[in-house]
């Protein structure tokens, strides 16, 4: 029978009333014939109090033991939902990261899983037909034998890395919402869900502010070809018909996608903030002096504009970073003033990113006039703009999120009916 495996959030499993519904969601599918590898997150608000402690306890602490403790909130719900399977009758065991194992580096906090053994899941679904349930979030860092995290959101991660290993028909994300939107449906009411997007566009809405997954479990689906099913966790087991197809968003390869729109998604992000050089020396070296800098201090550059100058002297130059970096960003780059060169730094927390994304963008021209047209027409100004080959953003005032949003939601013609 088909192998699945189904990961639920921290909202779904937040207390033991939800665990037990979880738990019908599992016996559902078990009961459907198939061989379930369950993946699950913390309880929800569990790790941010995980993360709280290790704060309160020492400012700067060993990452490693930041893993230790903060591992350990899926730890409890990956045994409580074995037991509560268990009590309804369904063969279950819990499963942390180490005793798979599911490898990682050594990047603590931010883990890369870098192999998943599945072969003894297997060898229990086929002799046993015993379901797991997999503790989210951790792996092991074989050499030095400790406990790592995969980083914020990481149980994605985990669900799909285990799907790629046990050869899942499917990768089941059941979270608080029913699927991935065009939009964020709290900012325009309108915004569709999706019946399917492909890899490279999730990727791109998840990167660019959707938090609907965490980027890395996208990308892990594209690299191993995983089909990632988004669907809500609340629906009651009793009410879903295993016979009609779930409803929800499939995220697969492009290829599986018959009508593809020019655009699909609109994402929108706040936190950023915007850095201009004003009269930067306009030499061979300049960009290198800025940006080196920056990214030896891990500070992430997304957004650059850089003029042609018009004295042949000096020239502007702006560029974004997250507004988390802000401060750290200005201080990086005055530090660096002497082997840069220039007059001043001029700064904007209060803006925002709209990116417009779709795969239908490499085979069509002018998408992002269309744009430009018609926030010129709300009067909103552009402050930066940047494009690829299946995105464009444009950084804005951060007053204008919602109505920027709104317009190109309905200019792309996304709007449902
Ligand atoms: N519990 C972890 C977090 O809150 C991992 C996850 O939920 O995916 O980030
Ligand atoms: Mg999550």
């Amino acid at each position: 029978m088909a192998r699945l495996v189904m990961k639920f959030g921290g909202t779904s499993l937040a207390d033991l009333d939800h665990i037990r519904n979880v738990a019908r969601h599992v016996k559902r599918e078990v009961e459907a014939g198939h061989d379930v590898a369950v993946v699950v997150s913390a309880m929800s608000g569990a790790t941010n109090q995980l993360v709280e402690w290790c704060r309160q306890a020492a400012m700067l602490h060993d990452a490693r033991e930041y893993d230790a403790v903060v591992a350990s909130g899926e730890q409890v719900t990956a045994g409580l939902l074995a037991i509560v399977l268990e009590g309804m009758g369904v063969n279950a065991r819990s499963w942390q990261g180490w005793q798979l194992p599911i490898l990682t580096d050594n990047a603590h906090g931010s883990a890369r899983i870098l192999d998943v053994n599945g072969a003894e899941l297997i060898r229990r679904f086929n002799e046993h037909k015993q379901t797991a349930v997999i503790a989210g979030f951790q792996g092991l860092h074989k050499e030095t034998g400790r406990i790592t995290t995969l980083g914020r959101g990481g149980s994605d991660t985990s669900a799909v890395a285990i799907a790629a290993a046990i050869g899942a028909e499917r990768c089941d994300i059941y979270t608080d919402v029913d699927g991935v939107y065009t939009t964020d449906p709290r900012v325009v009411p309108k915004a569709r869900r999706l019946d399917k997007v492909a890899f490279e566009e999730m990727l791109e809405l998840a990167s660019l502010g959707a938090k609907v997954m965490q980027v890395r479990s996208v990308e892990l689906g594209m690299v191993h070809n995983v089909r990632i099913f988004v669907r809500s966790s609340f629906a009651k087991p009793e009410d879903i018909d295993s016979k009609a197809p779930p409803s929800g968003t499939l995220i697969c390869d492009e290829g599986d996608i018959v009508e593809q729109q020019v655009v699909t998604g609109i994402a929108f992000s706040k936190d950023e903030a915007q850095i201009s050089i004003r009269r930067v020396e306009d030499k061979p070296g300049v960009a290198a002096a800025i940006f080196g800098p920056l990214a030896d201090s891990n500070i992430n550059v997304d957004m650059i504009v850089q003029n042609v100058s018009a004295d042949g002297a000096t020239t502007d130059l702006t560029f974004t970073v997250p507004w988390a970096d802000y401060e750290r960003a200005r201080a990086t780059i005055e530090k660096a003033k002497p082997a840069i060169g220039f007059e001043r730094i001029d700064g904007a927390t209060d803006v925002a990113k709209i990116s417009v994304i779709g795969i239908g963008m490499r085979s069509h021209a002018g998408v992002a006039a269309k744009a430009f047209k018609a926030l010129s027409e709300r009067k909103i100004n552009i402050r930066a703009i940047t494009t690829s080959e299946i995105k464009f953003s444009v950084l804005i005032d951060a007053a204008y999120t919602e109505l920027a949003v709104r317009t190109l939601h309905s200019l792309y013609g996304l709007d449902r009916a």
